[in-house]
């Protein structure tokens, strides 16, 4: 278990390392080609920080959004789905959030994707079964919003397997997918969720909701403009950047109602994470692991 963190640590110091190493000369070669007199060092390492800042931002958007390599066990969007879209819902069940948005989307008629924090079920059971009662999907989101990666293999398992079953014990339903906290997933994951036999779904389009300056008129003008059919769309009916819980949500509240109105109004359905699942993934090759 030590071997294995020591590891990630290492492969980690390396990474970080490397693109502060690219980015010292990056700042040397665009200084050269500046015609500036003489750099200052100053300048030297701030020019290094924003853009190795730059570079592993690339690179963590790079790998939530699209992966290295061949993913096809990974769901982000489903392009065959034509004008479907799907909502999810991030951290709850929340005390204060969860019962309006399951209000909003039974007024409109629409079936959502919860991911749920193990704990949060246990803290709200009443409210995490009102979802499936709902008709609402679950979601497995971790027992502790964990970050995956630097995670013990043995604590991987244990939150993913605990909150199967709190969720099970709690709903009657099985969460049929799994979604990492802030997207950030690793290969056990991938393994433990095939063995489960849970799919791994992330998303296409965030609502950016989590964000402290984000309002009503921002997130629904971001998500009724930018959704397209096939989108994931990522919402948070709890938590805050660093905590998986205690955040402000009403804006998410009241978007709701308008971006399934102007979603509708552009020509999209809103479909269950189940009914996406019947069409085919971009590729056809599964990875096996
Ligand atoms: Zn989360």
């Amino acid at each position: 278990m030590f071997v294995d963190l020591f590891v990630r640590g290492l492969i980690m110091m390396i990474f970080v390392s490397g693109s502060v190493v690219i980015s010292y000369y990056t700042t040397r070669l665009i200084a050269y080609l500046v015609p500036i007199a003489r750099i200052s060092e100053i300048l030297l390492w701030s020019g290094t920080v924003i853009i190795s800042a730059a570079l592993l931002m690339g690179i963590a958007y790079y790998y939530v959004y699209h992966g290295f390599g061949i993913q096809t066990d990974i769901i982000r969007r489903r392009p065959s789905a034509g004008n479907k879209v799907v909502l999810t819902f991030d951290d709850g069940p929340s005390r204060e959030y969860t019962p309006d948005i399951l209000k909003v989307l039974a007024e409109k008629g629409v079936k959502a994707t919860f991911f749920m924090v193990g704990s949060h079920v246990e803290k709200y059971p009443g409210i995490a079964k009102q979802i499936i009662e709902e008709g609402h999907e679950a979601g497995n989101h971790t027992y502790g919003h964990i970050t995956v990666p630097n995670s013990p293999p043995p604590q991987l398992a244990a939150q993913i397997m605990r909150t199967n079953l709190v969720i099970l014990q709690t709903t009657g339903a099985y969460p049929q997918y799994l979604r990492p906290p802030r997207g950030l997933y690793d290969m056990r994951m991938r393994r433990i969720a095939k063995l489960l036999g849970q799919e791994l779904v992330l998303w296409s389009l965030s609502s950016q909701d989590w964000q402290s300056r984000a309002s009503k008129a921002s997130i629904t003008r971001r998500v009724v403009e930018r959704a397209k059919g096939g989108d994931i769309i990522l919402f948070h009916d709890s938590g805050s950047l660093l905590s998986s819980e205690g955040a402000n949500r009403k804006p998410t509240v009241e978007a709701l109602g308008p971006i399934i109105d102007g979603l509708r109004a552009r020509g999209l359905e809103i479909a269950t994470t189940q009914e996406f699942m019947e069409y085919p993934a971009e590729q056809s090759r599964r990875l096996s692991v």
